[in-house]
C-alpha cells in the first residue's frame, strides 16, 4: 500500500477538493498569518464529543466514549503553521465517493 502521499488515486481527490474549494470562492494562496505560499496539505480526523444537555446535571469527569468525527482537509503553512480545516462531510456532500478516495473507509 503506498503512503497517501504517493497514492495517485489520494492526490487526485485531494486536488479535485481543492478545485471545488476555489470554485466556492476559497482562493487565496497566501498565509492570512505570513503571507508565505508554502502549504502541506493533507486529510484528517478531528473527533467530535457531543455537548451535555443543558439540564443534563452536573458534568462527568470524563466525557462519553465517542468515535464520532469530522473528515477534515487540513492545509499547513510550511513557514508559520497556520491551520486550515475545512470540514469534508460538507465539501463533499454532493459525490460522498470522495471520502473514500481520501481514505475514510467507514
Ligand atoms: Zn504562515
Amino acid at each position: 500500500m503506498l503512503p497517501r502521499d504517493r497514492d495517485p488515486q489520494f492526490i487526485a481527490a485531494v486536488k479535485s477538493i481543492l478545485a471545488d474549494l476555489r470554485m466556492r470562492g476559497a482562493n487565496q494562496d497566501y498565509c492570512a498569518r505570513c503571507e508565505t505560499n508554502d502549504w502541506n496539505v493533507d486529510v484528517i480526523r478531528v473527533f467530535a464529543i457531543p455537548m451535555p444537555l443543558a439540564n443534563g446535571g452536573p458534568p462527568t469527569a470524563l466525557p462519553p466514549p465517542s468515535q464520532a468525527y469530522i473528515p477534515t482537509l487540513c492545509i499547513v503553512c510550511n513557514k508559520c503553521g497556520n491551520m486550515i480545516l475545512h470540514n469534508l462531510q460538507s465539501l463533499t456532500r454532493t459525490d460522498p465517493a470522495y471520502l473514500r478516495k481520501l481514505g475514510f473507509k467507514e
